[in-house]
């Protein structure tokens, strides 16, 4: 299997097909080579239209939410961006390779594990990485240009608010466990404004701020 043909055709088919438009989100996902964020034995599906499982009972989301949650957040190079959910480490990269640094954070040790390996192969190193509760964001390293939460939470975190730069973006998927809506939310001087953007399925956000393991 060619994956740069692979990719190619994901970008046009599914990508561009359904309006992404942004030139640096779309060479972003033209570079990085998604199926090696998959265990081998699913590299041929990577650029499938469709979520994928990464263990843990997590998934890799499907490359048009990746693309559509990036082309969001609207980065241009400089932004120092927090990520909450490592999982494959597939968005890190993504937002690795469209902005200064990336902070994300992810629960599951063994995710983080594999995401490190796979970031440090492709020789991304504006990656800093924590395992544990991100629900409540980073806050040593805020204030953000943009945050991305990656899992479905119950409502938006306070704390994410805090954590947010005057003009920053946060991309957040909220709603119950089985469907929530994408929202982005910006920090102007004295408000924030927030938008909706498309219904979507995440796997719950586990934390402080989010679920309890047990809902
Ligand atoms: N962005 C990922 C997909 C994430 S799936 C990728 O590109 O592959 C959602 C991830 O969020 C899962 O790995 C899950 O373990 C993680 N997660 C859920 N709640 C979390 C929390 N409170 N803090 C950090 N990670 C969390």
């Amino acid at each position: 299997m060619n994956f740069e043909i692979a990719r190619k055709r994901m970008v046009d088919s599914q990508l561009v097909a359904r309006g992404v438009k942004d030139k640096r989100v779309i060479e972003a996902m033209l570079k990085v080579p998604r199926h090696l964020f998959v265990e081998e034995a699913m590299a041929a599906q990577a650029y499938s239209d469709s979520p994928l499982p990464i263990g843990d009972k997590q998934t890799i989301s499907q490359p048009y939410m990746v693309a559509l949650m990036t082309e969001l957040m609207e980065l241009t190079g400089s932004e120092r961006v927090l990520e909450i959910g490592t999982g494959s480490g597939y968005q890190a990269a993504i937002l690795a390779t469209l902005a200064s640094r990336v902070y994300t954070v992810e629960r599951f040790r063994s995710l983080a594990m594999r995401a490190r390996k796979v970031l440090d192969s492709l020789g991304l190193l504006n990656i800093s990485l924590k395992i544990g509760d991100g629900s409540e964001g980073w806050e040593e390293e805020a204030p953000f240009d943009a945050i991305m939460v990656t899992a479905g939470a119950p409502e938006i975190p306070q704390s994410l608010l805090k954590q947010l730069a005057i003009g920053g973006r946060l991309v957040i998927p909220v709603g119950n466990q089985y469907e929530q809506v994408l929202l982005r939310v910006t920090r102007t001087v004295d408000s924030f404004i927030t938008e909706q953007s498309v219904g979507c399925r995440f796997v719950k956000l586990v934390g402080k701020s989010g679920w309890s393991i047990d809902d």
